[in-house]
């Protein structure tokens, strides 16, 4: 199973892309773990130049202690810095959704909740809809 190929950056602020800095992907227990994966982050820079707005990390990397407390499964690629929730502004989930349903057909991981869209960069196909929560 693939973990995070971190991106190697020398950017101020922290920036790790054009439109994403490091601190947006990082464990919210504060733990300091807070791996970029260079494929997610592609991804939601063509999310974010796709919708043209702002797109938001509201969960990306996990230790596994933080992982447990918000109730999710130990196999989460969000322990393994590869996967991110994310919204955008002005957009249903069901929009960003749609738009990466359609892009990547046989690969990665796709869930659709009420007010937001997990993605990961897994390499085989899993989606799922979760819109009771
Ligand atoms: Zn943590
Ligand atoms: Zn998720």
């Amino acid at each position: 199973m693939r973990s995070a190929r971190e991106v190697v950056v020398n950017m101020t602020c922290d920036q790790v892309s054009e439109h994403f800095r490091r601190i947006e992907f990082a464990c919210h227990c504060g733990c300091g773990f807070a791996a970029v994966d260079v494929e997610l982050l592609e991804l939601l820079e063509d999310v974010r130049n796709h919708f043209n707005a702002p797109v938001h990390v509201n969960s990306g990397c996990r230790c596994l202690a933080h992982n447990r407390e918000v109730g999710s499964k130990d196999s989460s690629k969000h322990v393994r810095g590869i996967a991110a929730d994310i919204r955008v502004e002005g957009y249903s989930s069901a929009e960003v959704y749609k738009y990466l349903y359609r892009k990547y057909q046989n690969q990665h991981g796709l869930g659709i909740y009420k007010t937001f869209v997990h993605v990961d960069v897994r390499r085989e196909r899993k989606r799922w809809i979760k819109l009771a929560n």
